[in-house]
């Protein structure tokens, strides 16, 4: 539950924001990929619809500027800019003039996206659902199936929706072997511009520290503070931050955007709140989001629709991803009927 910190949630831990045009992987089939601009086609405007007209669900507008490093340049086009939707669905989209791109930089874009403040944004949804009277349960679920008999009416559900993440990789009923952590550690900073003074998020096509590193910026709103990341370390479970990952990170943003800190000054001018590290619950194969039967111990059929697998992009395909799941759920329930 939001507040909650455990490793193997990652939901907590996310910077937040709607970049989708961060590369997509080189191995990533034609269906993850129609997946992934359905998803993320549809949660745009609801994630913009936030951030215009419900600011206590701490989702901001935020410049979204995505640089191509010059040693990066052989990089093809797709794997830097997906251009298949959005350019020309997300507000201001453009590419940066010769003169607007630093030192090193062969190309740039510019584009108006959202920054998410998820530990006000969790805790907002979770009183979305109280107003519909959602009734909330804690447990640890050994058995997908036994979730079923949870329900608080007293009766079986009619189906179980299983969003688990990381956990479906040891969760009975599921055990979903292609599941495997991508970690990211990130540092939370205390500098960021006022609000008025439209703070722009940075993300960049590569770093010099290696191919699991990154380097990016984003800027929370209602002073959630300045997220920098990162890396994104393949099947790493290590749920402590590396101090001297820390240190390349906290350098690396200063390179990114020099004005994070008064001229002159490096990283000990940088005001760190914590480092913290999150697991992005990544599968191959993409997203899992299907139908399936399960069957309990003593025999039963329990239909469940699978959503997860989200890896580095869970809350730009949120709405998408629910959206479809709520067709999974009445097109199953009209089966039973
Ligand atoms: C460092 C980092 C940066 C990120 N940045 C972004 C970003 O900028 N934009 C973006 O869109 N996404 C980002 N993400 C990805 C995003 O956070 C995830 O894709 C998303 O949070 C996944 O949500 P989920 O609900 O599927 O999984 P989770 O948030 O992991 O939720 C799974 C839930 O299932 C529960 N569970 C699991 N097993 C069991 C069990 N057996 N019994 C009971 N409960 C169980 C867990 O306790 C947890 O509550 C980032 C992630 C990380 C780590």
């Amino acid at each position: 539950m939001p507040g909650d910190t455990d490793i193997e949630y990652a939901s907590p831990w996310a910077g937040a924001d709607f970049n989708p045009f961060m590369a997509r992987r080189p191995d990533a089939s034609t269906e993850e990929r129609r997946m992934a601009e359905e998803f993320e086609r549809v949660s745009w405007p609801e994630l913009a619809k936030l951030a215009s007209d419900v600011p206590e669900a701490g989702v901001a507008f935020r410049r979204l500027i995505r640089y191509r490093r010059r040693k990066d340049a052989t990089t093809p086009p797709s794997e830097w800019i997906e251009p298949c939707w959005g350019i020309h669905e997300m507000p201001d989209f453009r590419m940066l003039e010769e003169n607007e791109l630093p030192e090193g930089i062969d190309a740039g874009m510019s584009v108006t996206s959202v920054c998410i403040n998820v530990p006000i944004y969790l805790p907002w949804l979770v009183s979305q659902l109280l107003k519909s009277h959602v009734v909330f349960r804690r447990a640890i679920v050994e058995d997908l199936p036994d979730v079923a008999d949870l329900h608080h009416s007293g009766h079986t559900a009619a189906l179980i929706v299983n969003c688990t993440g990381l956990g479906s990789l040891r969760l009975g009923g599921v055990k979903d072997t292609r599941l495997f952590p991508v970690r990211g550690q990130i540092a939370v900073v205390r500098n960021a511009p006022l609000e008025n003074q439209h703070p722009t998020m940075y993300s960049i096509s590569g770093t010099d520290d290696g191919p699991e590193e990154a380097s990016y910026i984003m800027h929370r709103p209602a002073a959630g503070g300045c997220i920098i990341g990162g890396c994104r370390q393949k099947n790493n479970w290590e749920s402590q931050p590396d101090p001297s990952l820390a240190i390349r990170i906290l350098t690396r943003a200063i390179e990114l955007d020099p004005t994070l800190v008064p001229k002159g000054k490096g990283i000990e001018a940088l005001s760190v709140v914590r480092h913290t590290v999150g697991l992005r619950p990544q599968r191959e194969g993409g997203i899992r989001l299907e139908r399936d039967v399960i069957g309990t111990k003593d025999g039963r059929k329990v239909d469940v629709v699978h959503n997860y697998g989200h890896g580095g992009g869970g809350y730009e395909k949120s709405y998408g991803a629910a959206k479809a799941v709520v067709r999974l759920v009445e097109e199953a329930l009209a089966a039973k009927a």
